[in-house]
């Protein structure tokens, strides 16, 4: 542990020296207290000969741009800053976007708020079996076109020309990546919610390896993917691995976003791995790290945990209907002894005698 500073915040990390030969890296940072988010010691200053960037992309939110927001005077806020529902209470609100925070949040707010009404930008593509079902057992649960505009008064006018009176309004429309510290002369831009270049969303080809970056996938095992992110940066930094070189790199990462165009996905859904081609995880695990292939029943499980989502929401997790497989893996998995587990899980398992895989 004497080797991890605990508390710095970074506010710059900037080339040190000219050129991209012998790359070093200058961190500036504060001490703050962990609570209060206060800086508790002056800036610091140190070189280092690499950086990785793991900052989270859950932090920095992204807004629409609807008329009439700028004037609405009612409680107006971001998905990211949602606790409880009880603030909620007997209001009318106005949730923006469809995907997984919108849907959470309005089955929080259903049986305390009057009324809910989610919008999408395509109603027919946000009912899903799950949807109706939603609907069906929620009166106060509505669906509704994207907004036109918001008014003054609290109107809320939707596509179709309906209207509520809202008291609240929750976007809940994503969030964008954001490295508000780090200054690379514009090697490294973010653009439509796409960080890039980086070769394999990793590396950017003209600062590699010195610079680098883990968890800008979306939709991935974590922690497992970014485990094996981060040890592939190790065997590059300590010269195990080698990378192609810069040009090689910058071209692949071209065609991988040109290939993802042609294919229809929109450049803010170019680092979404796991939605668009779940396999892209476990090629990457297997091209780049020693790590065991991921066992098939954890694949299935996974397959048919998104399955379930679209079918059953609110009860996808107590469905009983696992395949043999996956109930042998988690009996398996159970046994293994670092399994951490709920107490009341785990007794009411029985620990077969197995062998034990190696690794998660
Ligand atoms: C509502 C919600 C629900 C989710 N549910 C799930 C789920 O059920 N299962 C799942 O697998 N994933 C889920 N995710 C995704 C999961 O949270 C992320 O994939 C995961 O947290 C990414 O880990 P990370 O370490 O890359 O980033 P983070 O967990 O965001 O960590 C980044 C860290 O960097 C620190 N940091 C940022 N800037 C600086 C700076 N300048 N200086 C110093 N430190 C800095 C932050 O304080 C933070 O501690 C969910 C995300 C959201 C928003």
């Amino acid at each position: 542990m004497e080797l991890v500073w605990l508390n710095p915040k970074v506010v710059r990390v900037a080339m040190a020296g000219e050129g991209c030969r012998d790359m070093r890296w200058l961190v500036r940072s504060v001490r703050i207290e962990p609570d209060s988010g206060e800086e508790v010691a002056a800036v610091e200053e140190e070189v280092f000969d690499a950086v990785v960037v793991a900052n989270g992309h859950y932090s920095q939110p992204r807004l629409p741009s609807i008329p009439g927001m700028e004037k609405w005077r009612r409680r107006q806020l971001h998905s990211h800053s949602y606790r409880v529902p009880d603030t909620f209470r007997d209001e009318v609100v106005v949730l923006i976007g469809c995907g997984d925070s919108a849907m959470d949040i309005a089955l929080d707010l259903c049986g305390v708020a009057k009324a809910v009404n989610l919008t999408a930008k395509s109603v027919e593509q946000a009912m899903t079996p799950a949807m109706s079902k939603m609907l069906a057992n929620h009166a106060e649960l509505h669906l509704n076109p994207q907004i036109d505009f918001l008014c003054e008064d609290g109107t809320v006018q939707f596509a179709d020309g309906t209207r509520v009176i809202a008291d609240a309004v929750i976007y809940c429309t994503g969030y964008t990546y954001s490295f508000p510290f780090l200054d690379t002369g514009g090697l490294v831009t973010v653009q439509d919610n796409r960080v890039g270049p980086l070769f394999e969303h990793t590396f950017p080809p003209a600062l590699a390896p010195s610079l680098s970056f883990v968890g800008v996938q979306m939709k991935t095992f974590v922690p497992w993917f970014f485990e094996a992110q981060g040890i592939w940066i190790a065997r590059v930094l300590s010269g195990r691995s080698a990378l192609p070189p810069a040009d090689e790199m910058l071209r692949a990462a071209e065609e991988y976003c040109r290939a993802r165009e042609a294919a229809g996905v929109p450049a803010k859904y170019t680092h979404d791995i796991g939605g668009v081609n779940p396999n892209e995880t476990y090629e990457f695990v297997a091209k780049y790290t020693d790590l065991p292939p991921r066992e098939e029943w954890k694949r299935e499980l996974v397959r048919a945990i998104l399955r379930d989502i679209t079918e059953d929401r609110e009860n996808f997790r107590d469905l009983d209907n696992d395949s043999e497989s996956v109930r042998e893996g988690v009996q398996r998995w159970l046994c293994l002894p670092d399994a951490t587990v709920p107490g009341d899980v785990a007794s009411s398992q029985v620990c077969m005698p197995f062998q034990a895989p190696s690794q998660l």
